[in-house]
């Protein structure tokens, strides 16, 4: 993944001096920790996160359980291993069904953070698991995308409900509340609700994600970020999370080459999943997140 090709390959680097040491001092331990810091940090993963994450390697890194291995080098990789998939969120988190049908799905995030997309390539994706989605275009902020939804409904062979007069023009919260209603009347399984996002934080972006929020009741609410925000990933993640509060995370643009830090941050700043990955602009480049292959993909 070219999003952690540095990352990846200053990790093996320091792993492979690592392996040239028989027993590890702890002064290689140190070492070896402070390139893996520098290293997170270069790929923009938040300072927090580097810290506790460091934190738990070079503790780990220095008990019993390395001095006492037969490879001790060995060791700490599957240490750094273990932790990577840990602030990656541990076990694969699926996406949770409502009993009682419909699910509704809210996507929330900045805009072009990949939303509209991503709403086409879940439905794609759950059609293809045997449900029956319906789109919902409560994105009446940007000109182009309830059109947008459109496009990428036809493509997944889902359908779109788009404002029109009688189901909410102008209000997106009501065409939310109505695309649930309409899904309820014409049994879709799923509802996959698009929302607005803005170039930046704002409080009316949140109260708006809010309302829908409290219109539609989701099973669960996706926060969509793009991997290659850097920093500022945790900040956003932070104020989506007070402002809508949401039940996991969607990794977008991962097939990037910039530095991806966002993504080893989120999951372990908001305490929440990370349930996909995005990883191209086309309708099937999505797939379900595992913690475990991302960790490997980095180590590899
Ligand atoms: P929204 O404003 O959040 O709805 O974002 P869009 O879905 O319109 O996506 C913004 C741009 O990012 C579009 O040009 C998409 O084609 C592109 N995009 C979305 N997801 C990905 C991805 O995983 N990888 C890449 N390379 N581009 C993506």
């Amino acid at each position: 993944m070219a999003t952690f090709g540095t990352l990846s390959d200053r990790l093996t680097e320091t792993f492979k001096n690592l392996r040239t040491k028989g027993k590890l001092s702890p002064a290689d331990v140190d070492g070896t920790v402070r390139e893996i810091r520098r290293a997170l940090l270069d790929a923009d993963v938040a300072l927090e996160v580097v810290k506790e994450f460091t934190g738990s390697v070079r503790e780990r890194a220095l008990s019993d359980e390395v001095s006492k291995a037969l490879n001790p080098a060995q060791q700490v990789v599957q240490i750094v291993n273990e932790e990577l998939i840990g602030i990656l969120g541990g076990q694969q988190r699926k996406l949770e069904f409502a009993k009682k049908p419909p699910t509704v799905i809210m996507l929330a995030g900045l805009q072009g953070a990949g939303k509209t997309t991503l709403a086409g390539k879940l439905a794609k994706w759950l059609k293809k698991e045997g449900h029956t989605p319906l789109l919902v275009a409560s994105d009446l902020q940007r000109p182009n995308a309830v059109t947008q939804l459109q496009v990428v409904g036809k493509q997944a062979g889902v359908p779109v409900f788009a404002p029109e007069p009688g189901n909410g023009v102008g209000d997106p919260v009501k065409v939310a509340k109505n695309g649930v209603a309409e899904a309820e009347r014409k049994q879709h399984d799923v509802v996959i609700v698009d929302t607005a996002g803005r170039l930046g934080i704002d409080a009316e972006l949140m109260k708006q994600a809010s309302d829908i929020r409290k219109a539609t009741n989701p099973d669960e609410v996706l926060f969509v970020i793009d991997a290659m925000i850097g920093q500022d990933a945790v900040n956003t993640a932070r104020a989506f999370q007070e402002g809508v509060d949401f039940t996991g995370v969607v990794l977008t643009k991962l097939d990037g080459d910039a530095r991806g830090g966002a993504a080893l941050s989120v999951a372990s700043v908001t305490g929440r999943p990370i349930i996909f990955a995005s990883t191209g602009e086309g309708l099937d480049d999505f797939e379900p997140f595992h913690p475990d292959r991302m960790a490997s993909r980095i180590l590899d």
